[in-house]
C-alpha cells in the first residue's frame, strides 16, 4: 500500500512516468533511515521556507515579497517571460543577462489550448503596472513553445496599443536549434539567443 502510494506521488513529478516512478520508490525502500530522516525534513521545510515571489513568480528561499531579483534597482528595465523555474536559473548561471524574469508556469497543450496552471492574468498585471522597457518571450524553440510565444503576445497586445510608445516585445533568437530547451542551453547559445532577439 505505502509503495502505491509513493508511486502515485512520484506520478505527479514533470516529467516522470510509471517506470521512473516505482524506481524511486524501490530506491527508497532501499535507503537507511538517516537518509530517509534528510528528505522529509527538507520537503517540510520546501513549503516552510520557499516562497513564491509575487512579482516573477519564481521560487526562492528568503524573506519578503519580492525574490532578490525582483527587488534589486540595479537590474535593467527589460522582463523576459519563461516557461519555468529551472530556466530562470540556467539564464541567471550563464551571467549574460541583466533584466528581470516571468515565470509563465509551462506553455501551452497543444492537445486542448487549456490555460490552466498558467499566468497569463498575472503577467497582463505586472505588465501593465510596471511597463517595462522591453519584454523578451523566452519559451521553447519548440511547436508548443512556439504556439506559447503567439499567445503571449495576443494576451499583450491591448498594452501595446493602449500605450503612447508601444513597449518592444521580442522573442530570443533561434541559436537555439529546433527543439532545444533553454533548460538545457549552455552559456554560449544563451547570450547568442539574446543577442539575436527580434
Ligand atoms: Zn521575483
Amino acid at each position: 500500500m505505502v509503495f502505491d502510494k509513493l508511486v502515485e506521488l512520484f506520478l505527479k513529478f514533470p516529467g516522470i512516468g510509471p517506470r521512473q516512478a516505482r524506481r524511486f520508490a524501490f530506491f527508497l525502500a532501499g535507503q537507511n533511515e538517516k537518509y530517509i530522516e534528510e528528505l522529509i525534513n527538507a520537503l517540510a521545510q520546501v513549503k516552510s521556507e520557499v516562497r513564491q515571489c509575487l512579482s516573477c513568480y519564481r521560487f526562492f528561499n528568503g524573506a519578503g515579497d519580492k525574490c532578490g531579483i525582483c527587488a534589486n534597482k540595479n537590474r535593467e528595465d527589460i522582463v523576459m517571460v519563461v516557461e519555468k523555474d529551472v530556466d530562470l536559473e540556467n539564464i541567471e548561471k550563464s551571467g549574460v543577462y541583466n533584466g528581470k524574469y516571468f515565470v509563465l508556469g509551462g506553455v501551452l497543450s497543444l492537445n486542448n489550448g487549456s490555460e490552466s496552471g498558467l499566468r497569463f492574468k498575472n503577467l497582463f498585471e505586472k505588465i501593465t503596472a510596471n511597463k517595462p522597457e522591453e519584454i523578451i518571450i523566452a519559451t521553447s524553440a519548440t511547436v508548443e513553445g512556439d504556439n506559447t510565444a503567439r499567445y503571449i503576445q495576443k494576451v499583450l497586445e491591448p498594452i501595446r496599443q493602449a500605450q503612447g510608445e508601444p513597449i518592444k516585445i521580442t522573442r530570443l533568437g533561434r541559436g537555439l536549434s529546433t527543439g532545444t530547451e533553454l533548460e538545457y542551453s549552455d552559456d554560449e547559445t544563451i547570450s547568442n539567443a539574446l543577442k539575436n532577439r527580434k
